[in-house]
């Protein structure tokens, strides 16, 4: 029989890297808690209009990226591809700013997209993502950048840039795009072809295009923080202002721009020094205007998505993610029948007192029970034979240090809550 394998650009996350993840989803779930985000899960698909809508049709994610199929009922779906257009969904489905002001709400999920695997690209990825809902204020802006920040703080690292810019609002992008097209025009056929594609309905994304070339045309482009409007100027001057008395580093990278016309005013990225080409280890920024255009009421927000996988990556590489114990407290390894009739009943007891239990399922010898011990990486073992058993005793034998001392039955729990209370 042919054997299955897992689809290109797919992982199985396995046992020792599923304690990785555990850890790193835990540290994000403390540091959103400690900023009083609250948890939000919505489904692995959409409808795929949400989607269209809410990233936009002409950004390469919606246009070539996305796992969309017709169901049996011939309803377009699509595998979400990121969390904010779902989350501002559920928002408005559940009428959520009619219960407070401001909401507060992160996420850690699977995100699809059909991208190349040669490229080291991945089909299912991993995000965290926090959205500050309701909020026009710099201080939101401020609140979810610093946020981002704590969490990489949070896990060590250290070599991470911020980078922040303002795309400005519909009151000064308009002019500002006339303004760059018309520098660009002349320049057009010296740019790449997907920025060419873009010169009329995107032209902002030409800035943060990574060919040389490219970049080399618009090294003396107009830049969009030269020609904010009076309001977008002040809020962007808030948020430094407030960035600068939280001590929290930053550049300005006026090629920093997201290109679509429900981003406003802040847009952030933050870099990892320690990653090559893909050094981004997440962004966000303001999205004024995207609530509305997914049907609910004008609803300021901000927010930040960013990638596991990479973080991960910097984690390993910066040796930063710590020592994981996983084997068990206890292996109780039996000799005879009666002693393994005392053995199961003996381990679910130790369990429900909160220990971590384990033993042998393969009928083996006392012998093969201690390797198996071993390579459990259990601290103790519980040895016990039928002579043990007949006096109400058991072997208890530290792994680590190969002591062992012969203690009461009844006193097993006890002995073994003070020894792994003294190496914990
Ligand atoms: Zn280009
Ligand atoms: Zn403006």
């Amino acid at each position: 029989m042919a054997q299955f394998h897992r689809i290109k650009g797919t992982h199985d996350i396995l046992p020792q890297d599923a304690r990785k993840w555990r850890y790193v989803e835990g540290v994000v779930q403390e540091v959103m808690q400690r900023y009083n985000f609250s948890e939000i899960r919505t489904p692995i698909f959409e409808e795929t209009a949400l989607f269209a809508r809410g990233i936009g049709q002409l950004t390469d994610i919606v246009s070539k990226e996305m796992y969309t199929f017709l169901d049996r009922g011939e309803k377009s779906l699509t595998l979400k591809p990121e969390g904010t257009a779902p989350v501002i969904r559920a928002f408005i489905e559940h009428n959520l700013g009619e219960k407070k002001p401001v909401h507060k709400l992160y996420y850690i999920s699977p995100m699809f997209r059909q991208e190349n695997p040669q490229a080291g690209r991945l089909r299912q990825f991993h995000q965290f993502g926090a959205e500050l809902i309701g909020s026009p204020a710099p201080e939101a802006d401020v609140e979810t950048i610093a946020l981002a920040v704590d969490i990489y703080e949070r896990f060590g690292l250290k070599q991470f840039t911020l980078k922040i810019n303002s795309v400005g609002d519909a009151a000064c992008r308009v002019p500002y795009k006339e303004q760059l097209q018309a520098f660009l025009r002349p320049r057009l056929d010296k740019l790449c072809r997907s920025c060419q594609e873009r010169f009329e309905k995107n032209p902002l994304r030409i800035l943060d295009c990574k060919e040389e070339g490219c970049r080399e045309q618009t090294a003396e482009a107009p830049r969009i923080t030269d020609h904010l409007c009076e309001a977008c100027h002040h809020h962007f001057e808030a948020v430094k202002t407030l960035l600068n008395r939280l001590e929290i580093a930053f550049e300005v990278d006026h090629r920093l721009v997201r290109g679509l016309d429900y981003y406003t005013r802040t847009a952030f990225e933050i870099i990892s020094g320690s990653l090559g080409a893909q050094n981004a280890l997440g962004g966000g920024g303001r999205y004024d205007l995207l609530a509305e255009e997914l049907g609910g009421k004008p609803t300021p927000s901000v927010g930040f998505a960013a990638g596991i996988e990479r973080l991960l990556m910097v984690l390993e590489k910066e040796n930063l993610l710590p020592e994981f114990q996983e084997g068990p407290d206890v292996f109780i390894a039996t000799l005879g029948e009666a002693a393994k009739t005392w053995a199961i009943p003996a381990a679910r007891r130790l369990r429900r007192q909160g220990f971590k239990v384990d033993y042998d399922f393969m009928g083996r010898s006392l012998k093969a029970q201690m390797k198996e011990a071993n390579r459990s990486g259990a601290r103790f073992a519980l040895i016990v034979g039928d002579n043990e058993l007949q006096a109400g005793e058991v072997v208890l034998r530290d792994l680590a240090t190969s002591e062992q001392e012969t203690v009461a039955m009844d006193t097993i729990d006890e002995m073994l809550r003070q020894r792994t209370a003294s190496q914990s």
